[in-house]
């Protein structure tokens, strides 16, 4: 049975509370109801296309509706959609374990499967701490976080958050964690080098007189997401973890977001060929399909939780879907396309692409600055331009942009003044340059047209 596009619209406001979203606004506004995908394009119950500029959040590899994807679960769900990783194996699951082992940075052969970036952050965060707990090593029990973190939100991943606009209601119910500066050239007076140096000498400070507290940092490698999409200067990124090693502290690298080629290599850490001891994929593990993360660490790590039964220092912890056989195999099938289809040749040429495409929106004047790794792009929209000072928050600039973008068909999600544009990596360049002019000309239709929506 359809149903109607009233029904739904009644139905969504009487029931569904969507996460991230004041629902007095939304409540207010005429809903984007999908129905279904298909390549970079999404369609809704009354038969509209947009591009999906945000990849669907930031998951989405090789489109929508994939034939070989589809395949991939349908054949696995004719064996079994279902079972437990608590003591007994299944097939892809094994099958992922050893693909993903092969593919990470260097040294990161265990893998620790859960379902959502946020619970394998969590997981990350307590095997950091249960490492050294198992060494006999009780201090090390803190992290340090960087500015403007966001790792999931979850109770442990909100502890090393750090966007006071999400995170503070919570702080009373949070464990303390030491926070760095991510270095935000844009925002800082002395630019991308005296931002790396701020970074590097709040960390080394701290590891100097501090390491024996810390269990690890947790770092989100070379580009920072929902805190903006801020990228990292060269480097930056190699030195922290030259400077954990040195002190003794786990590197932990939250590569939800970067992760599957989202930067034009198949890990952030490979661009800087740093070899973290945990490191936490998701989002695009399965092509953006199933609700699959991993926790991938090093042999080292695992060794700490390798004893005999009666000494107790088994990891206790697991989620009733850990290692669901669909979105392993779903992964599988993604993992494959990568390599078929040279994907990651592709992104840095599509990169390019879209870098001469937004070339000119940098003369506009309210566009800040545009940052850019990969297929990961944040245009930063200012008030004004000489002196940089931003939008105020109640102007909405950014949700107004997304906005007016949806009216000329392409999906994205701001990040308060910054537009976010994080195509699928399947695009080809004609998709890319219609997404990209949809772009520029929303944003100049709201800060320069006097547009209103
Ligand atoms: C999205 C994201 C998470 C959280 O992932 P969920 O699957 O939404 O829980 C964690 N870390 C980073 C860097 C992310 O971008």
């Amino acid at each position: 049975m359809t149903r109607s596009y009233e029904w739904l619209t009644a139905m969504n406001k009487a029931h569904l509370w969507h996460p991230f979203t004041q629902m007095k606004d939304y409540n207010d506004s005429d809903p984007l109801i999908i129905e279904r995908g298909e390549g970079v394009r999404l369609y809704d119950v009354q038969g509209r296309a947009y591009y999906d500029g945000f990849s669907s959040v930031w998951l989405n590899v090789h489109g929508h509706n994939v034939p070989e994807l589809n395949d991939a679960i349908r054949d696995q769900l004719e064996r079994v959609a279902h079972s437990t990783l608590l003591g007994m194996a299944n097939v892809p699951a094994i099958e992922l374990a050893e693909r993903l082992a092969a593919i990470a940075p260097r040294g990161l052969n265990k893998v620790f499967y859960s379902d959502s970036g946020a619970t394998g952050v969590e997981i990350a965060i307590k095997m950091a701490f249960q490492y050294w707990h198992n060494l006999g090593n009780r201090g090390k029990s803190t992290f340090v976080t960087m500015n403007q973190a966001y790792h999931g939100d979850t109770i442990g991943a909100v502890s090393v958050g750090a966007i006071p606009l999400y995170h503070d209601v919570f702080r009373p119910m949070l464990f303390p964690s030491h926070v760095i500066p991510y270095p935000n050239a844009y925002r800082h007076e002395g630019g991308a080098a005296e931002a790396m140096k701020a970074t590097l000498t709040a960390l080394r400070k701290l590891l100097e007189t501090k390491a024996d507290e810390i269990a690890a940092l947790i770092v989100e490698p070379i580009v920072q997401g929902a805190g903006g999409i801020i990228v990292m200067p060269p480097g930056c990124l190699r030195e922290m973890a030259s400077l954990c090693r040195q002190h003794g502290v786990l590197l932990i690298a939250d590569e939800v977001a970067t992760g599957f080629g989202r930067t034009g290599a198949m890990f952030a850490c490979d661009l800087e060929d740093v070899s973290p001891d945990l490191m936490v994929i998701g989002k695009g593990l399965t092509g953006g399909y199933l609700p699959v993360a991993a926790t991938l660490a090093t042999d080292e790590v695992y060794d700490a939780f390798y004893a005999d039964y009666e000494e107790q220092k088994t990891f206790f912890h697991g989620h009733s879907f850990t290692g669901n056989p669909l979105g392993c195999a779903v992964a599988l099938a993604s993992l494959r396309l990568f390599e078929e289809r040279n994907m990651l040749e592709g992104v840095n040429m599509k990169a390019s692409f879209v870098e001469q495409k937004l070339a000119a929106l940098k003369n506009r004047p309210h566009v800040g600055d545009i940052r850019q790794k990969g297929l990961m792009i944040g245009i930063e929209l200012v008030r004004n331009k000489a002196s940089r000072e931003p939008y105020e928050w109640a102007e909405r600039i950014g949700v107004r942009a997304s906005r007016r973008a949806r009216e000329l068909g392409l999906l994205t999600r701001p990040l308060g003044n910054v537009i976010v544009f994080i195509p699928p990596l399947s695009s080809t360049e004609a998709e890319l340059a219609a997404m990209t002019d949809i772009l520029a000309k929303s944003i100049m239709d709201v800060t320069e047209g006097g547009f209103h929506s």
